[in-house]
């Protein structure tokens, strides 16, 4: 196996995240108090895979007794490809974020990145029926909460994304299978956005770099939500711009991330856990290092 691990007994259950980087992963403590939760007996681990190694790594670890894995940055996209059978979500995502392996063998892929969203914008009491959404950014995580979006009534989505040509690729894709959402979707460059939206999405990969896409602030009115993927012990740069313009709320991905795993969590052991006390020792974690 390509990645460092652990040797545990053959009879525990085995679990991980791959991504590249990887250390930064909060997966291995938040599925760990979930399994501490629910009793149930498992090892989690991370698996920081290079892109060359992926399609190696993926067979290796489930010939080796590996019963799921979470797939992050910068796989989503290509994991999707090795899954044997793939949930409607992933299907209409075009990316996984979760893999499972059945009992008959079979590989499934599944995205549970838009339940989580859902689950966290409910949890904030954030509107989603009839309002215009921005998501900024074309990459996976874009691709798995369009769908779970539109599905919960968004007015329109509107796609911006620094390569614009990755942007229509995704809306081409995924008008295919949804031709019905065709007239509420909308396809930008940062540089055209010039209204305001209700609710204003970050899923780029800038993270806590200091970088921000390179939008007009006139995309933030007096009632715009600000909702950042990201997540950390600080602000994030975009809600920390959102907030100087006016924004009227803003939140960071840090319970998306904890509800998105509950849905992981849920397909491999047939449980969901709990997230509220997960969301709170988090958060209590990210604020100590603060
Ligand atoms: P990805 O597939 O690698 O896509 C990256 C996206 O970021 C693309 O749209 C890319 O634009 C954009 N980007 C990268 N560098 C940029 C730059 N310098 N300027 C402008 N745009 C840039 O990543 P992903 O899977 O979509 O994940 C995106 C983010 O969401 C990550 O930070 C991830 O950790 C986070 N996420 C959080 C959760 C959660 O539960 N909270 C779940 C999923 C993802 P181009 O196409 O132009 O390269």
């Amino acid at each position: 196996m390509s990645a460092t691990t652990t040797t545990f007994a053959q009879d525990i259950d085995r679990y991980g995240v791959i991504g590249h980087p990887i250390s930064h992963s909060r997966s291995p403590f938040i599925h760990g108090e979930f399994a501490a939760a629910t009793g149930q007996r498992l090892v989690y681990e991370r698996f920081d895979v290079p892109p060359e190694s992926l399609t190696h790594f993926i067979p290796e670890f489930f010939a080796g007794g590996g019963r799921g894995l979470n797939v992050t940055v910068p796989h989503k996209e290509a994991a999707l490809q090795l899954a044997d059978l793939l949930t409607e979500r992933a299907r209409l995502a075009g990316a996984v974020n979760t893999l499972a392996k059945q009992d008959d063998g079979q590989l499934v892929g599944d995205n549970t990145d838009g339940a989580g969203l859902l689950k966290d914008l409910a949890a904030l009491s954030i509107a989603i029926k009839d309002r215009r959404v921005l998501i900024l950014g074309a990459g996976g995580a874009t691709r798995g909460i369009l769908a779970p979006l539109l599905d919960a009534a968004a007015a329109s989505i509107t796609i911006a994304n620094r390569t614009l040509a990755r942007a229509q690729q995704l809306l081409a894709e995924f008008s295919q299978h949804r031709p019905d959402a065709t007239n509420r979707l909308r396809l930008a460059a940062y540089e055209d956005l010039h209204e305001p939206f209700d609710l204003i999405v970050h899923a780029t990969s800038l993270g806590l770099s200091g970088a921000l896409p390179k939008i007009d602030a006139c995309v933030v009115s007096p009632t715009s939500d600000a909702y950042d993927l990201g997540y950390g012990a600080d602000l994030t740069p975009f809600l920390l711009w959102a907030r100087q313009h006016g924004a009227c709320s803003s939140h960071d991905g840090l319970g998306m991330l904890v509800e998105q795993a509950a849905e992981s969590f849920a397909l491999w052991r047939g449980v969901r856990p709990n997230t509220d006390e997960v969301r709170r020792k988090l958060r209590a974690t990210l604020d100590l290092k603060s």
